[in-house]
């Protein structure tokens, strides 16, 4: 969400008369856009700023954004005299009159959660990767102990169904031919009574889009409606991204997860009913507050129980704020570093396993990007696995591909024939 966040942020400026530097040292003003999930976020984005002064003791004008803009306010001006600005991350279409307000000796913040939606205040989409993002949903009710989101983000909200659907045309326009739908909790997105599932349908109507996708949904939230979508809509991929966090329900409810290991299970298996070659990925926590080896092999065993075709996997990290901060027997950080290597050892080899069972097969790659040796490229295979093809074709090409071998995290790919032509 950041990455799109940074493009709106980038178009907007565009469209009030400024260019993108080559650099940082060039440039007049830096927009640093921050996270706030996990570890010393704030301590990071000082560090970076006081980087931004030149040799000469000058410096550009520097604007935090994100989510560590929101979480600090105005206490970042007090921390760091070279901050000019100070915006939150559902305020950042206000950032043009901010500069203004800056360029005259102010120093404003806005931390703002406007009723108004920022979407409405940004330009229109005009350029697009082969595979775009696309904000339908943003902020959180969940209030997972862990997680700082609702509080930075904010109250889970919708953007309006038109409006989707106009961005998903004007990026299929600039050259999208796939389109990630973007939330915290993206499967939570409801407008006019409609869910996701129709979302999903109507932006299939598109001409010229060829895939879609949406990340991340909660297990809470995965509606019998979504879980057809997938059996239904061709050009809806066969991936889904849920996170777990942890397989010992001891945990998961210490967690607020409102999801045990048997409905999340029941959630996957209904999954691969609807569409039997869904590639699952998924989140994980280790050493959350009171995770003992017990719960911790638990997680372990979700991991095979599942098969996932890619996970994520972090330590606890506590969020000042949050319940679980608060919370008795935080976890030594040796302990999370052995968990977590066990983790991703078991990870590899369940995302292992899923690439080798997809050798052989005669797929659609969307190219994305140049590989690294010369006349290679790397796209996308329908299930997420980056693909390594020898080809003349750019990016924005969609290929007929035989998967020729299987590697821990990518997968060999060659043209089939009638392609190769
Ligand atoms: N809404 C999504 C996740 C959003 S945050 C969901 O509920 O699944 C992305 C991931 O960051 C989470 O899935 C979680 O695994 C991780 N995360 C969030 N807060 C964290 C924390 N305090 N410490 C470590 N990992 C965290
Ligand atoms: Fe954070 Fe996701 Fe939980 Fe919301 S549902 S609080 S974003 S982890």
């Amino acid at each position: 969400m950041n990455v799109y966040d940074g493009e709106r942020i980038s178009e907007l400026l565009t469209d009030n008369g400024l260019a993108a530097a080559a650099d940082g040292e060039e440039a007049d003003l830096v927009v640093l856009n921050t996270c706030h999930i996990r570890e010393k976020a704030a301590e990071k984005a000082y560090s970076d700023i006081g980087r931004l002064k030149r040799e000469d003791g000058s410096r550009p004008m520097i604007a935090l954004a994100g989510c560590v803009a929101q979480a600090e306010g105005a206490e970042a001006k007090r921390r760091s005299a070279m901050i000019d600005m100070v915006v939150g991350p559902q305020a950042y279409h206000r950032l043009p009159d901010m500069v203004a307000e800056a360029s005259r000796g102010g120093r404003p913040v806005d931390t703002g959660m406007p009723a108004i939606s920022k979407f409405d205040a940004l330009p229109r989409r005009r350029r697009a990767n082969p595979s775009a993002f696309l904000t339908v949903q943003e902020g959180c009710d969940k209030f997972c102990t862990y997680c700082v989101v609702p509080y930075t983000r904010g109250a889970e909200i919708s953007r309006p169904r038109a409006d989707i659907v106009a961005e998903a045309q004007a990026l299929v326009e600039a050259g999208a031919k796939e389109i990630v739908l973007l939330g915290q909790n993206v499967n939570a997105w409801e407008h006019e009574g409609s869910g996701l599932a129709n979302l999903i349908r109507e932006i299939a109507r598109i001409d010229g889009l060829e895939r879609i996708r949406y990340t991340t949904s909660h297990p809470a939230d995965m509606t019998d409606a979504l879980i057809a979508a997938h059996g239904e809509v061709e050009k809806l991929m066969p991936y889904l991204h849920l996170p777990v966090q942890s397989g010992s329900d001891r945990i998961l409810k210490a967690m607020n997860r409102s999801h045990t290991t048997e409905s999340y299970l029941r959630t996957i298996e209904k999954m691969r009913v609807s569409r039997p070659d869904v590639a699952i990925s998924g989140d994980f926590i280790v050493g959350f507050p009171g995770e003992t080896e017990e719960d911790f092999e638990a997680t372990l065993r979700i991991v095979d129980a599942v098969g996932y075709a890619a996970a994520y996997s972090f330590k606890y990290s506590a969020r000042p704020g949050t319940p679980a901060a608060m919370m008795e027997d935080q976890i030594a950080p040796e302990i999370m570093d052995g968990r977590l290597q066990r983790l991703q050892a078991r990870i590899a080899a369940t995302q292992l396993a899923f690439n080798r069972s997809t050798a052989g097969l005669d797929t659609k790659v969307l190219i994305e990007r140049p590989g690294r040796r010369p006349g290679q490229m790397i796209g996308r295979s329908p299930w997420l696995q980056s693909v390594h093809v020898e080809t003349s074709a750019g990016p924005g090409a969609m290929l007929g591909v035989t998967l020729t071998a299987a590697g821990p995290n990518s997968m060999t790919g060659a043209l089939r024939q009638k392609d190769a032509a």
